[in-house]
């Protein structure tokens, strides 16, 4: 399938799944120099090809007849500063947009796949959108896969587009997860050996990056713990967000 193509499929998908709404997030592929990205002011759920823009690392367009997205900026920094990196997903996924909305990361290492997968999922500073602020607020999160946006969304980042767009999802699906946790009681985190172990096996599947925040400080754990009124601020910042 050509990028175009991809960047068609994923944009369904990332719509039919909740993860944006209305004319929100977009989605990049880099082939070689050219980036090819999705247009600003168009639902992604109901793109066509010939919609998807080209253009160069620097943003200059080299094919297209609509405007790029309002966050190129974001995308042409992380392909700059990341070469390995050869997709973008950047969405408002309802639950984890809730988080970000908190002030909250994800970071509390509950699930094992979780830590496989992400290592830790941290929340970015805010940064005001369609400006070089938002790229600037992640500088110091790069080495991971997924990062949250305060006030914002969730960006992922991978080898194809297709990784890139699973990343999104399990954020989402995480997210899910902590804040059931944190419903039910106390959430149980993964001890430091618990999580060595799992990152032993990271290094065996070739999974690079990204730390558990709680294990970063010599044994000292580092943990996030809501208290009534965050949690009660939290829900309800999910159900209007869900259109409740
Ligand atoms: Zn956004």
């Amino acid at each position: 399938m050509n990028p175009e193509n991809q960047i068609v499929e994923i944009g369904k998908r990332l719509y039919n799944k909740n993860l944006i709404s209305g004319y929100e997030g977009n989605i990049s592929i880099r082939e070689r120099n050219t980036i090819f990205i999705t247009p600003s002011g168009v639902c992604k759920g109901y793109l066509t090809p010939e919609e998807i823009i080209k253009i160069d690392l620097k943003g200059n367009l080299i094919e297209g007849n609509k405007k790029p997205s309002s966050e190129t900026r974001m995308h042409l920094f992380i392909y700059n500063q990341k070469k390995d990196v050869k997709a973008i997903v950047h969405a408002h996924p309802p639950v984890a947009t809730g988080f970000a909305c908190a002030g909250l990361g994800l970071s509390m290492s509950l699930t094992a796949e979780t830590v496989l997968m992400f290592g830790s999922i941290p929340l970015a500073p805010y940064g005001t959108p369609s400006t070089d602020d938002l790229p600037l607020s992640l500088k110091n999160f790069l080495n991971y896969n997924a990062i949250l946006l305060a006030n914002h969304g969730a960006v992922t980042f991978a080898e194809n587009v297709e990784k890139a767009y699973f990343l999104m999802e399990q954020v989402e699906h995480y997210a899910k997860i902590t804040l059931v946790a944190n419903i039910l009681g106390t959430p149980q985190t993964l001890s430091c050996d618990e999580i060595d172990k799992l990152l032993e096996m990271r290094k065996k599947f070739g999974i690079e990056g990204g730390m558990p925040e709680q294990c970063i400080i010599d044994g000292e754990e580092k943990l996030y713990r809501f208290s009534k009124s965050e949690l009660v601020n939290l829900i309800k910042g999910i159900i209007e967000e869900l259109g409740g």
